[in-house]
């Protein structure tokens, strides 16, 4: 591998707070070690188009605290097409980019595999709000969703516990279940429906509700992911509106749906995502420092460490069935 003397860095997929926080460590740590930095902007798109940036060191000045990505991100079709992937590959070449630094999900890690297989090292970075990549434990930005999603969802208990309601609260998490699992533990929920598991509405919701209200309970909170109620879900067979109407039919308390929707993915990010975000993006410019390509940074049991991309790719996710045993035993 020839030496690294400029990196590339760019966002992709959907945005995530504490991009900003990734980026700008990103460019910091690549001054603080002698590297130029150019900034790619719109994801693959913008390989593919060459807008790139410089980014000296205070073009990040004052993002830390600021959500979305000051990149701007994009989906690129044509960056999934060989054809594509090679002409990424000329335009770093012609641009003087000897490796790159990809922030997003899981498709920009299979992009990355990609550009790194042509002789583009690349590193890539957790972060999308949906806790969903198999090889890490954490991805940059679900912290400050899970918070967005409790601090509405105790407005909602508000109204609902004024005129003993059901709330139905449908969050982001297509495949993964993790935002409705931590927002429910976070916010006293009385149930959560996942996508990682089979529900039986009569006995996870109904039965539970029927002997909640037995005892004088008068409202409730259940916490239902997209992936099990969304347009995207694979086995929807109601939507959270639907859902909603079977549970007031079935139990005779009035229920109301609420879809947070992107709400989720905005807002400055918490402490806890500027810090991984900034531990991420300098472990990620070291790795490509020492020559190192076709790596993902991950975080395993609170420790940093990185993975080959197609390793990553190949892992499963499941979710964590102690904070689901917990919530079921304290709702
Ligand atoms: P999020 O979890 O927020 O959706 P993501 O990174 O998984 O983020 P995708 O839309 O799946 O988002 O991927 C982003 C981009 O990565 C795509 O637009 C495409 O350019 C590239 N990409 C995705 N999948 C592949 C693939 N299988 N091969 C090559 N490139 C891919």
């Amino acid at each position: 591998m020839n030496k690294i003397k400029t990196i590339g860095v760019l966002t992709s997929g959907g945005d995530a707070p504490g991009m900003n926080a990734a980026i700008r460590s990103v460019v910091r740590t690549a001054h603080f070690s002698g590297l130029v930095v150019k900034g790619v902007l719109r994801g693959y798109k913008g390989l593919l188009e060459k807008t790139i940036i410089d980014m000296p060191l205070r073009s990040v000045s004052g993002t830390l605290q600021s959500g979305g990505t000051i990149l701007h991100t994009a989906r690129s079709p044509e960056f999934r097409e060989d054809a594509g992937v090679e002409l990424a590959k000329q335009n770093c070449i012609e641009m003087g980019i000897d490796g790159l630094v990809v922030i997003g999900g899981d498709g920009s890690f299979r992009g990355a595999r990609d550009l790194s297989l042509k002789g583009i090292p690349c590193i890539g970075i957790p972060c999308t709000i949906d806790n969903d990549i198999s090889c890490t434990d954490y991805t940059i930005g679900f912290d400050t969703a899970v918070n967005t999603v409790v601090e509405i969802v105790d407005k909602l208990r508000d109204t609902s516990q004024s005129h003993n309601r059901c709330s139905i609260v449908e969050v982001m998490g297509n495949n993964c279940g993790d935002i409705a699992l931590y927002t429910g533990l976070g916010c006293g929920a009385e149930a959560v429906i996942i996508p990682e598991v089979r529900h039986d509405l009569e006995r996870d919701v109904l039965h539970e509700m029927r002997e909640a209200l037995q005892k004088g309970k008068t409202h409730f909170i259940i916490i239902v992911s997209e992936g099990v109620t969304g347009e995207r879900a694979k086995h929807r067979k109601m939507d959270a509106f639907q859902l909603a109407q079977y549970i007031e039919e079935k139990t005779g308390v009035e229920t109301r749906t609420t879809v947070i929707g992107y709400i989720q993915r905005g807002g400055k990010p918490s402490a806890k995502d500027r810090f991984v975000g900034s531990m991420m993006g300098s472990y990620a410019v070291k790795l490509l420092k020492n020559g190192i390509g076709n790596r993902v940074v991950v975080m395993r049991n609170n420790k940093l460490m990185d993975y080959d991309i197609l390793e990553a790719l190949s892992m499963n996710k499941t979710i964590d069935f102690e904070v689901l045993q917990t919530l079921n035993e304290i709702s």
